[in-house]
């Protein structure tokens, strides 16, 4: 039996985020746009209220909400503003891997923590040379007697001046190309840890994006995630949990930005009729409205699959690319919906036009969830 219909306590943790969403988030998001400063305040409250690390179990403290959970609260935080949501997020990237492979002593040191006080956590696999092909990282960790000393440098890391800690990937065999990556929890305060400036991006201007260097940074060997040489499966591993959550964010722009062309092409008058009543212009809102449906469709079947306990890497493909590409278009549209006005600042669109473009490139490219789905269909037959 399919059953598309929320439990009471999922559709009152969605109505808290979505209010969360309209007096927190997107009141203030315009600013947040325009000055880029870090919305810590935005993002302690949202830990007051319980919307910050919803997925960390409950025996380390969290409410330990399944990735569907996760998905409804990521739609409308991603409704009130996206750049706000990723630095919300950065939290769920950099403590997934904790959830998918550390040690119960490791849940405790790094996830509790989380839950007792207001901290955040950054997720750095990214460096400069290599993005997509995670085989190319050049950062090293050598062993030395029970620690490791870990080099190289990391770019495009979300949150990363605001972190406690990093979670990062590193080669400790590099001979064996990605199953010679080994996975580390280190803290920020380490001698070594040296932050970049924040980049200057096309949007989501809330959130903090710099580069992260390592200069012989001793890290004790208990830092490390699973064996060595798993590093590799673990960052991935994470993505399965992650991209679901992404990808509702973008779905909550895609509706958002729907609904303002919904109402601003009922009172803009054209050749003496709403410019809805012209077809191209109700068409469009037609291709929205299926587009944003069907992306949601994908989150919570990615969300689901997950929470079933089954392995849920294709439909997460799925989910990223249709929600990126879907956020992207329909952010496109509202902006040629709204004409002139669209281009301006003055209008809400443009902001969601440019905070859109990422999701096509951040945890994985639209070409790179192609390969994944390609990859899955041509090993299956
Ligand atoms: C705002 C922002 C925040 C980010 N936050 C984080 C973070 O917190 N942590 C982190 O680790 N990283 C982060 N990233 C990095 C992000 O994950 C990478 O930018 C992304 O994976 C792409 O890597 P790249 O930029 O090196 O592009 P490249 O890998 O160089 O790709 C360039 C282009 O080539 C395409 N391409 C590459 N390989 C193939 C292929 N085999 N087939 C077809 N096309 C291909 C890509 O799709 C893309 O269009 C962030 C990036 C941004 C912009």
């Amino acid at each position: 039996m399919i059953d598309f219909s929320l439990s009471e306590e999922q559709r009152q943790l969605r109505d808290l985020a979505h209010e969360f969403a309209a007096k927190e988030i997107y009141a203030r998001a315009v600013e947040h746009d325009r000055t880029g400063e870090f919305p810590t305040e935005i993002l302690r409250k949202a830990w007051e209220v319980g919307l910050m690390n919803t997925h960390v179990p409950s025996e380390y403290g969290g409410l330990g909400l399944g990735v569907l959970e996760g998905c409804l609260l990521a739609e409308e935080i991603g409704w009130g503003c996206t750049g706000i949501g990723t630095a919300m997020e950065a939290n769920g990237l950099a403590e997934a891997p904790i959830i998918v492979a550390g040690t119960e002593e490791q849940k405790k040191r790094w996830l509790t923590p989380m839950t007792q006080e207001f901290k955040l956590a950054s997720y750095c696999v990214t460096e400069p040379d290599a993005g997509s092909d995670v085989a190319s990282i050049k950062t090293q960790a050598k062993k030395a007697g029970d620690e490791y000393v870990v080099s190289g440098e990391k770019m495009w890391i979300t949150g990363a001046s605001h972190a406690d800690w990093y979670f990062v990937l590193a080669y400790t065999d590099p001979a064996k190309k990605h199953r010679g990556m080994s996975a580390f929890i280190v803290p920020r305060e380490s001698q070594g840890v040296e932050v970049g400036k924040k980049e200057t991006n096309l949007g989501q201007h809330a959130s903090d994006t710099r580069a992260v260097r390592f200069s012989e940074v001793r890290v004790p060997a208990a830092n490390r995630l699973g064996n060595e040489g798993d590093g590799f499966k673990i960052a991935m591993a994470a993505f399965d949990h992650t991209r679901p959550v992404v990808s509702a964010a973008a779905v909550g722009l895609a509706r958002h930005a729907m609904e303002h062309a919904v109402q601003y092409s009922q009172e803009r008058v054209a050749f003496a009729v709403p410019i809805a009543r012209h077809q191209a212009i109700s068409f469009m809102i037609a291709d929205m409205a299926k587009d944003v449906e069907a992306a949601r469709l994908l989150v919570w079947l990615s969300a689901w699959t997950i929470d079933q306990g089954r392995r849920n890497t294709l439909q997460a493909a799925y989910a990223k690319a249709f929600a990126a590409d879907t956020a992207m278009r329909v952010a496109l549209d509202a902006v040629q919906i709204f004409g002139g006005y669209g281009y301006s600042t003055e209008y809400p669109v443009e902001k969601l036009m440019r905070d859109a473009k990422v999701f096509q490139i951040y945890e994985g490219t639209s070409q790179i969830q192609r390969l994944i789905i390609a990859k899955e269909i041509f090993e299956r037959s």
